[in-house]
């Protein structure tokens, strides 16, 4: 593992942040949020740069590299206060499993469309009756005429409107009951029997999250992603770069409020000096800092780990990058507004509006009290409180 980036990856990261910036937060990804609209001309133009699919094959039309360089994507374009909620979801989990455990004929039908962006997979897993316990998941595939019939429902699932298809993760009628045995289920939006309703949310987002409802879902065979009880090795192959991108998304967003504070500090003078010269903000800042860029050390390490195929050591990175990432996300948003005084409660700012935001990752895609579990657990060898 190096600690300097290449030449290619920092020219990944200058071509993203040039895109991203072209948009940027206040004047296009803002307004879009007030209204809960897509930011679907960042999104198509990134696909078709080949930033979104860079971790997927190049035989695919994706870039060949890894879940690093997906990272630093969505890194460089929440640093512009352009992060793409659906990165997380459909290159990262639903590419990366589909890349590994589907078949040639799931990866030609799938993988080049999510690769330029042109097709995307939201994908299922949270249920209104399990929640954070994903053993209590209830979906259930029967067989049914050399195909499956799927039923069942799934709440928080983001960007259902936008997508051609959700990974449905579900259990076979045969493991209905117990431990999860994951079975994954590539479920298009257009199918018979399946329902999505908006979920009115109180976040200023621009992905919106839906309920579903699988009504008798009738799929082909081929609906099935890998083996029928993979057990849970094919979901962590999702999970952990989901992890990682959200750290990700965490930590560019953390340098969005780190760059707007300081810009702000550094002009903003109500005495003599200009406010960052006081201490009581310039120190909040400084640790900010000093968080953001363990988190980011942190998350780099999960992806080299998980590039090079150690999904044990990815586990525990992972987990504890989300988990420090979306705290020091959450507790710079809060010090730019601070630091903005009555400005940072403004609506020409955006800053409240991104709190609410980066607070999506302190629960979600798995909430930091689980993290604390998962640590405790595995890390420190403590017995198991639940
Ligand atoms: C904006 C947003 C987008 C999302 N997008 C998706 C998506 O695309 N796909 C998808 O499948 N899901 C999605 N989710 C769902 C998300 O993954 C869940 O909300 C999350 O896993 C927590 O589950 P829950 O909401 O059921 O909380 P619960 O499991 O009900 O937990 C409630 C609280 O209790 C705590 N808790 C639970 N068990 C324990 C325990 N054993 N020890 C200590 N504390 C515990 C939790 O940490 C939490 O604070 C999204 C959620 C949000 C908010």
């Amino acid at each position: 593992m190096s600690f300097i980036e290449t030449d290619e990856q920092k020219q990944l990261r200058a071509a993203v942040a040039g895109l991203a910036a072209r948009y940027g937060y206040v004047d296009y990804v803002l307004p879009r949020a007030r209204r809960g609209e897509p930011l679907t001309e960042l999104w198509d133009e990134a696909g078709k740069a080949g930033f979104l699919g860079v971790n997927l094959p190049e035989e695919y039309g994706g870039g060949g590299a890894g879940i690093y360089e997906l990272s630093l994507v969505q890194e460089e374009l929440a640093a512009k206060g352009a992060g793409l909620l659906l990165v997380v979801v459909s290159p990262a989990i639903c590419g990366t499993i589909i890349g590994k455990y589907g078949t040639d004929a799931q990866k030609d039908a799938w993988l080049p469309g999510l690769a330029d962006g042109s097709r995307k997979m939201a994908f299922g897993i949270t249920e209104p009756d399990a929640g954070s316990n994903s053993h209590r998941i209830t979906t259930t595939a029967r067989r049914d005429d050399g195909g499956w019939v799927l039923g069942g429902s799934k709440v928080f699932i983001s960007g259902v409107d936008q997508a051609d298809a959700v990974l449905i993760v579900a259990r076979t009628e045969d493991h209905r009951t117990g431990r999860l045995k994951p079975a994954l289920f590539i479920v298009p939006t257009g199918a018979e029997g399946f329902t999505a309703r908006p979920m009115a949310m109180d976040i200023v987002e621009p992905d919106n999250q839906f309920t579903l409802f699988l009504d008798d879902v009738r799929l082909p065979a081929d609906a099935l992603v890998g083996a029928e009880d993979a057990a849970l090795m094919q979901l962590f192959a999702g999970l952990n770069p989901e992890r990682i991108l959200g750290a990700a998304m965490a930590v560019g967003m953390g340098r969005y409020a780190l760059d707007a504070a300081t810009a702000y500090a550094r002009e903003r003078a109500v005495w003599d000096a200009p406010i960052g010269a006081h201490q009581g903000i310039a120190h909040p800042l400084a640790q900010v800092k000093i968080e953001l860029e363990l988190a980011k050390l942190m998350m780099q390490k999960a992806a080299v780990l998980y590039d090079s195929g150690d999904d044990g050591g990815a586990a525990e990175a992972a987990n504890m990058a989300k988990y420090a990432a979306a705290e020091a996300s959450i507790k710079a948003l809060d010090q730019a507004i601070q630091t903005h005084g009555g400005g940072g409660l403004a609506a020409e700012h955006g800053l409240a509006a991104m709190l609410g935001a980066a607070r999506i990752a302190r629960v979600a895609p798995v909430s930091r009290e689980m993290i604390l579990n998962f640590v405790s657990q595995h890390s420190l060898g403590l017995p198991r409180s639940y």
